[in-house]
């Protein structure tokens, strides 16, 4: 559905670099890292990422920042790939890790004390934060500053020796205490950690820090474009001294886009871990979460994240996305993608009392209103069926065209009926509706040409498959529970609605990944966690907007 990708500032710039032949090939990065599953936010960076490679024939690696060993897990590692590949990118051989660096990165380490532009600090976390400066006041000089080239490398590879416990000494960049840019003020560039890793285990005891693996990983790897979010742009500095300094054959070149927010939608691991700990989700793939993983078990079709992201663009504008954008994507791929079908969310027993006992008759149904190839199937009707309890209305108003006392309405691919009686039990409650139905009537091939202004959805009762069907709400009641003092006080209490739904006998065999629309209702599909034959499991993906409109206009056609 997409058409080109419009040229935002990043295209721009990168085709330029084409054209004046800066570059030959462009080489991008995806640097997630696995301390948690990726999110809707992610989804625009590696659409970014990719798709610049992608559209100009160049190539993406899939980089894991593991700088941060005890916070990183495999499951983190294995999430993070299937959700990249279920998106629809291949980063073929280019799966690397700022681990597969750390040798260079430690020879880089001693290039930089070697030619006086780092030093160890042996100042305690305390102490250096006091020295640090505040953004209105300058810092000031460590008294370990001054340290002999000869001091720096000794304690250097002391430290990498496993001589000294954690935080004992700091590898710092030798920049400017005063700079107005903190991120300049001696950043560290290694730091000692007693910590296993899960990829290098114990040969290691201290570890980069982010902005130094990342930037020389990046011209490691020959990235031309590290496309990163806008609360890197102060980072650009150390990223551009750095280069400076080591001045590595390949010189990658930082720029900041904005971050893609989602309004009643949280974008950020940390918190979406805090949902998952306290069990306000069932895990990170529990179908309300903005996580990939999240949004894939809930049915939404990867094509519609591409294309949600597509259309948002990119920016160096801070934006909320309205949610109602996002569903858009998703309903304009669901309605080419779904075969119809019915099911009944909320059933009320329909008896047609003069409908022949026993008597089964199959109906032709089309599988799709606008795709004949998706061809039609066969659906039981008989004399008890299943109507929606919406659709049934006691004190109707005059303009209300479902059934009421004594109305009628068309039974989709079915008949017209009329109803005669309402049961109800001791408490009051409508249990049951007696209707009769009219048998010169029926869809397609009846003699009656009798219209009726509503037409309904309906399953056959002793063929429907009873189901329990999730029915999700936004998992916010707020639209920016990113900015909320406690988002966890934005919550929306009604995000999930169990009920037993049922089914047409074809929605038995529904396979894990195949939407449905259940006409007038909405998407649906099998969970992919909790479903079995035995005890089908639906989710609702996402509810129609404005079936009403149209089936009536059909009906009345
Ligand atoms: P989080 O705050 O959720 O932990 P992060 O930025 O720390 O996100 P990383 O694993 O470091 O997560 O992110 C990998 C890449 O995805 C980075 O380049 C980052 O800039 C990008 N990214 C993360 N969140 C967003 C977002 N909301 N919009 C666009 N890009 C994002
Ligand atoms: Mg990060």
């Amino acid at each position: 559905m997409s058409d080109a990708t419009p040229r935002d500032f990043i295209r721009q710039i990168i085709h330029d670099d084409l054209e004046s032949g800066k570059h030959d090939r462009i080489v991008t990065r995806f640097p997630p890292e696995p301390n948690g599953y990726l999110h809707i936010g992610h989804v625009m960076s590696i659409c970014l990422n990719f798709g610049v490679a992608e559209e100009t024939g160049g190539l993406t690696f899939l980089r894991f920042d593991d700088t941060n060993p005890g916070k990183e897990s495999e499951e983190y590692v294995q999430a993070i790939e299937r959700d990249v590949k279920w998106l629809g990118f291949d980063w073929e051989d280019r799966l690397t890790h700022a681990s597969d660096y750390f040798d260079q990165l430690y020879a880089f380490a001693e290039q930089l004390i070697e030619t006086g532009a780092a030093y160890v600090d042996s100042l305690s976390a305390e102490e250096i934060r006091e020295y640090r400066g505040t953004l209105t006041e300058a810092g000031k000089n460590s008294p370990y500053r001054d340290r002999s080239i000869d001091e720096n490398l000794d304690l250097f590879r002391r430290m990498r020796d496993g001589e000294f416990a954690d935080g004992a000494h700091l590898l710092r960049a030798k920049i400017d205490m005063a700079s107005p840019n903190m991120n300049l003020r001696d950043p560290a560039l290694y730091r000692i950690r007693h910590v296993s890793h899960q990829h290098t285990g114990d040969k290691w005891c201290i570890y980069p820090m982010y902005d130094f693996a990342h930037t020389m990983s990046d011209a490691l790897e020959h990235i031309t474009h590290s496309l990163c979010t806008l609360e890197f742009e102060d980072h650009r500095p150390l990223y551009d001294w750095l280069l400076d300094r080591l001045q590595p054959e390949h010189r990658p070149r930082q720029i900041e886009f904005s971050r893609l927010n989602l309004a009643y939608a949280i974008t950020s691991k940390r918190r979406l871990n805090a949902l998952v700990e306290d069990g306000t989700v069932t895990g990170w793939d529990d179908p309300r979460m903005p996580t990939i993983a999240g949004m894939r078990r809930r049915g939404y079709p990867a094509e519609a994240l591409r294309e949600f992201v597509r259309r948002g663009g990119v920016t160096k504008k801070d934006k909320l996305i309205e949610m109602a954008a996002f569903e858009t994507c998703v309903r304009e791929v669901l309605g080419d993608v779904a075969e119809r079908r019915m099911g009944v969310i909320h059933p009320l027993k329909v008896v047609l009392t003069n409908y022949p006992e026993g008597q089964v008759e199959m109906m032709q149904a089309s599988n799709h209103p606008n795709r004949p190839e998706l061809g039609e199937r066969a659906v039981p009707f008989s004399g008890e069926l299943y109507i929606e309890r919406d659709d049934f209305m006691e004190d109707a108003p005059r303009k209300f065209f479902r059934l009421k006392p004594g109305g009628e309405v068309r039974l989709r691919n079915g008949y017209i009926i009329r109803c005669d009686e309402v049961i109800r039990d001791a408490s009051g409650e409508i249990t049951e509706l007696r209707c009769s139905y009219d048998p010169d009537t029926r869809s397609g091939t009846g003699t009656s040409d009798r219209k009726v202004k509503g037409t309904i959805h309906w399953v056959s009762a002793a063929h429907a498959v009873p189901a329990e069907v999730r029915l999700y709400d936004r998992l916010f009641a707020s639209p920016d529970p990113n900015s909320a003092e406690d988002f966890m006080q934005e919550l929306n209490p009604q995000s999930l609605t169990t009920v037993t739904a049922m089914l047409e006998p074809a929605l038995a065999d529904l396979a894990v990944g195949e939407p449905v629309q259940f006409e007038r209702v909405g998407y649906f599909c099998v969970d992919s966690a909790d479903h079995s034959a035995a005890k089908p499991v639906l989710n609702r993906i996402i509810t129609l907007r404005d079936s009403w409109a149209k089936i009536e206009k059909q009906a009345m056609a």
